[in-house]
């Protein structure tokens, strides 16, 4: 029995006696009970009374306690204040050490409620997004960093992709700013603003090169090709020269592809989003791409062709296009002849699904994810063989981030190849929802 269990029985057994020998004096049973106990349910009152008194007042309880059960009480609601307080502290030491951290982040941090109010940011976003914390507490972001783009992204709630953003108080920064839901419901919002000012002008600088050099390269190589053409058609160039001079016009030719193509991506990366969003009948157009490809494959090729003629696209027709044939062509160029190439075009849960398999020699793991990047070829002897340029993929991809798509490629060496572009289920359309193009008169 602990020991203040033991002090108050032995209190009540002080006070049975005190009773029986009052009792024994002749006093009445009642009364010589109430003459024992009351000294100790006065006792228990009055250290009831206190007890609740330094509760109420958020007294911390310290020794000296009282005697018996009482001490008990009071010393386990003292270890317990005390656990409290040292919880506690230690929260509010992990909260500053946070708070310091991420005080000395460069990026702007900017939390917001559930109603897109602003509860915290850190000093960064200060001169980052001009937004000043504690002033700025409680206001909408829309109100304080006022930019569009950035109020429709967080409505949007597609944060899958970073936002650029030239803020209006210093548009010669450019900021790259995610959103991250969190906490009950994921209802607010960590908001990261990124200086991408450096690696944005590079990449201007680059951008600009390529276009500027493709387009410059353009000219004269037009002119070395008409010349070549005139020599070749002519009657008086030597017979010695004829092979040389279909080299150089091969050469030519593949040069005029990767200036082409080279544009063709200087163009795609000019905006992000596609511009000009139309309803794209893709069925006629894979009916184009497919005839392309046979005349490519000249024979050589079976295919096996499955397009869903309901299933229509929001999207820019030249860039589905192009990001089509180049799969497709891929398929004919890289595989050798007999080989089976699939095409479908279908709708799926997760939306309309453009797939070209083949059986091909495949693709070694280690090559899969670096084929979007410029001039990777898996075998670059035989890509050139091929008339590939190199810039298929690259291309194939920024039409796909251009159209909220993405490019799955699965394949192993000696098992063929697939290629899938998966759409978002709203750009899907249907055939009823377009107009059918129109042949133009001759
Ligand atoms: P290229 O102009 O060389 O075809 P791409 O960017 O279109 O350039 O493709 C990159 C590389 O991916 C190709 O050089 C080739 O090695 C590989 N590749 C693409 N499609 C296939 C395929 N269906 N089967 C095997 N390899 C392929």
């Amino acid at each position: 029995m602990r020991a203040g269990a033991a002090f108050e029985l032995g209190l009540l057994i002080a006070g049975g006696l005190a009773a029986s020998l009052l009792i024994w004096f002749g006093i009445g049973w009642a009364e010589s009970l109430l003459i024992a106990l009351l000294p100790l349910l006065l006792r228990h009152a009055w250290n009831l009374f206190r007890l609740a008194r330094l509760i109420r007042r958020q007294h911390r309880l310290v020794p000296p306690f009282p005697s018996g059960i009482w001490g008990d009480i009071y010393r386990a609601i003292g270890q317990y204040q005390q656990r409290g307080r040292k919880g506690r502290k230690r929260q509010l030491r992990f909260f500053r050490r946070f708070r310091e951290a991420a005080n000395s982040v460069p990026d702007a941090l900017v939390v917001l409620d559930k109603n897109r109010c602003i509860e915290w940011a850190n000093p960064a976003a200060q001169v980052l997004m001009d937004l000043h914390w504690p002033s700025d507490d409680g206001k909408p972001l829309s109100e304080v960093f006022e930019h569009p783009d950035l109020s429709n992204y967080i409505v949007a709630g597609e944060y899958g992709r970073p936002l650029e953003v030239a803020p209006a108080h210093n548009r010669s920064i450019m900021l790259s700013v995610r959103v991250a839901p969190f906490g009950e419901r994921k209802k607010q919002r960590l908001v990261v603003g990124r200086d991408i000012t450096k690696i944005f002008h590079l990449n201007l600088i680059r951008r600009d090169f390529v276009a500027n050099a493709s387009h410059e390269l353009r000219t004269p190589l037009t002119v070395i090709t008409g010349f070549l053409e005139t020599l070749a058609d002519s009657a008086q160039t030597p017979a010695g020269h004829r092979r040389p001079l279909n080299l150089m016009q091969h050469q030519a030719e593949r040069m005029r592809s990767i200036i082409e193509d080279l544009l063709t991506l200087s163009r795609l990366e000019m905006d992000e989003e596609a511009v000009d969003i139309d309803k794209v009948d893709v069925p006629y157009e894979l009916e184009q791409i497919v005839a392309d490809a046979s005349a490519l494959s000249g024979g050589r090729h079976r295919f096996q062709i499955d397009i869903d003629t309901e299933l229509m696209l929001l999207g820019k027709d030249s860039e589905l296009r192009s990001a089509f044939s180049n799969i497709l062509f891929n398929a004919v160029k890289h595989t050798p002849a007999g080989s089976q190439i699939q095409l479908s075009w279908s709708q799926t849960e997760s939306g309309p699904v453009f797939k070209v398999t083949d059986d091909g020699p495949g693709i070694a793991s280690k090559h899969i994810p670096r084929l979007t990047e410029r001039f990777y070829r898996v075998d670059k002897a035989r890509s050139r063989e091929s008339g590939g340029t190199g810039l298929g993929l690259a291309i194939v991809k920024h039409v796909l981030s251009r159209h909220h798509a993405r490019l799955v490629v699965a394949s192993e060496p000696g098992q063929g190849a697939q290629f899938s572009c998966h759409f978002p289920p709203e750009s899907a359309l249907t055939a009823t929802q377009i107009e059918h193009p129109t042949t133009n008169p001759a």
